[in-house]
């Protein structure tokens, strides 16, 4: 055991009353309604916190709007003051970044050490490559065959939006879309999970000391089918940004038609990763291992199909099995953790439910396959195999620490099975043969493609699925088109 020393301000600021944050105060909801955050480590309370109703949605999407329309935030802020506030919320976030590990450790289960080495200075970069575009989304002039015309195009911020966003990554699913948004001149109102409400709250506070106006950042903890339900709907949102499961990104889409809002989804997952035996086998089982396991599953790119060419798959299933079985299992809180607590008991259930199923079914569980006693929600990091990647366990998204192992014969037979999916949001494999390497990474139907590695990912590249993945790009580049209209400007003039 190794546990880590406290936070003060982390403890004080679970000791405040955690309302809603809107118009740049901390407020109760209309009803006065709240809901309970639990630490998933013990199952224990860790606040309780203000729950968005419909009517608290209105307000903060009305505060949104007059931020917008006073233009105190996209015209009388320059890009380049645009800029200097996001970056000086990167520095604040850079300061308080014991704070917001431990705070998103207790909320959301993740080992400490993950948070405080990974979280927070990922989300950071995130934040500081968007608040570096702010003054470098540009238009361009048009050769047009209209004479005496000048023609241009100008992106302009899209307006009001929404984001709406799961507990697996809080802060850093936040500052996938603050980041973009804000960068482009909207103003945004964001649900966040509510198993995870607090890292959100915190950045919305940070962003108010950073100088960002109160308004262009409103965070409206809540439960997803009242307060989300009522973002997506809400006739004055433009844009809905979405992270989550298929099946919410589908009501999303049937919400937002009342007013053709425009809508981005960034959504699950069963990510095909590919070991050939003319690979690194023993790094791949490296990389294949915390490609599963990494933040017990709960990622939406987890690479839980893993196929092994049948001549190395006795090498990569023992390996996997051996990594499985030797994860430290504890307290998130415990510096020494590296698989921390699934997120909720009834989550746990569900991932149990996958893996009992196929036991029951003759399916082999190899390591793993239990909950884990006492109070926490852990589930041990559980491979099967070999299985057909037509079983439910290969096709369906679980989101825990489950890994299904698919042999196969041949290059022909390991991209057909892998794109065997409705899914296609990431795929990677291994190989030393630079022919297959560029072959397979044509033929694998995914928005992400790792050769050689997995789990890389970066502010500049852009992410988001093909097929049930998602729509849209999230960061690179490429993000600035989700949250911007193209305008486009004839001006004529005359003949001297
Ligand atoms: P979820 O149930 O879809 O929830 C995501 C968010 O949507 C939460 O804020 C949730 O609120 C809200 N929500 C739920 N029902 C809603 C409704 N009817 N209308 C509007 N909003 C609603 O997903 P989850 O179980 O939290 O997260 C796991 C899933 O997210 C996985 O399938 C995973 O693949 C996907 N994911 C994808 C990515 C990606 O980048 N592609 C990243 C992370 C996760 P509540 O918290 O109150 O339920
Ligand atoms: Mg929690």
């Amino acid at each position: 055991m190794a546990p880590v020393e406290r936070d003060l301000d982390a403890a004080a600021f679970l000791a405040c009353k955690q309302g809603l944050l809107i118009n740049g105060e901390r407020v109760s909801a209309a009803s006065g309604e709240t809901f309970v955050t639990l630490n998933p480590s013990n199952g224990e309370p860790l606040a309780d916190v203000a729950s968005a109703g419909a009517a608290d949605v209105d307000r903060a999407v009305r505060s949104s709007r007059r931020a917008f329309e006073s233009g105190v935030w996209r015209t009388k802020m320059t890009p380049r003051d645009r800029v200097n506030a996001l970056l000086r919320l990167c520095t604040l976030l850079e300061e308080k970044r014991e704070e917001m590990a431990q705070l998103e450790a207790l909320d959301g289960g993740k080992p400490v050490s993950n948070a405080r080495n990974d979280d927070l200075p990922i989300s950071t970069n995130y934040l500081r490559y968007s608040a570096t575009m702010a003054d470098k989304i540009v238009g361009e002039t048009r050769p047009v065959s209209v004479p005496n015309v000048l023609s241009y195009t100008v992106r302009e911020p899209v307006g009001v939006c929404g984001a709406i966003i799961p507990w697996n990554y809080p802060l850093m699913m936040a500052v996938w879309k603050v980041g973009p948004a804000l960068a482009a001149g909207n103003s945004l109102v964001l649900k966040p999970a509510e198993q995870t409400p607090l890292t959100a709250l915190r950045l919305g506070e940070l962003a108010l000391e950073a100088g960002i106006p109160p308004g262009v950042l409103n965070v409206i903890p809540g439960i997803g089918e009242v307060a989300g339900a009522a973002l997506a709907l809400h006739p004055d949102v433009d844009k809905i940004a979405f992270t989550g499961s298929t099946s919410v990104g589908q009501e999303i889409v049937r919400a937002a038609s009342g007013n053709l809002k425009r809508v981005s989804l960034e959504l699950g997952g069963k990510s095909p990763h590919i070991i050939f035996a003319d690979g690194d086998v023993s790094t791949a089982i490296d990389h294949a291992s915390a490609g599963i396991f990494y933040n017990q599953g709960q990622d939406c790119t987890a690479g839980s199909r893993v196929f092994v060419e049948r001549s190395a798959y006795d090498q990569v299933a023992s390996g996997i099995v051996g990594r499985a079985r030797a994860m430290r299992i504890g307290d998130t809180m415990d510096l020494a953790t590296e698989q921390g607590p699934l997120i909720t008991a009834e989550h746990r259930e569900r991932v149990a439910s996958f893996v009992d199923e196929a036991a029951s079914d003759g399916l082999d569980v190899i390591a793993g396959g239990s909950r884990v006693a006492g109070h926490g929600f852990f589930y041990e990091p559980t491979v099967l195999g070999p299985i057909s990647n037509l079983a439910r366990i290969a096709q369906e998204e679980i989101f825990g620490p489950v890994v299904v192992l698919i042999p196969f014969d041949g290059e022909d037979d390991a991209v057909l099975q892998s794109n065997q999916s409705r899914y296609g949001l990431a795929a990677g494999f291994w190989t030393r043969d630079l022919n297959r390497a560029l072959r397979v990474a044509s033929r694998l139907r995914a928005g992400r493609i790792w050769i050689n590695g997995w789990g890389y990912g970066d502010a500049t590249t852009p992410f988001g699925g093909f097929k049930m993945s998602g729509w849209g790009r999230e960061n690179g580049r490429e993000v600035f088109d989700m949250y911007t209209e193209v305008k486009n400007v004839w001006m004529r003039f005359y003949d001297s």
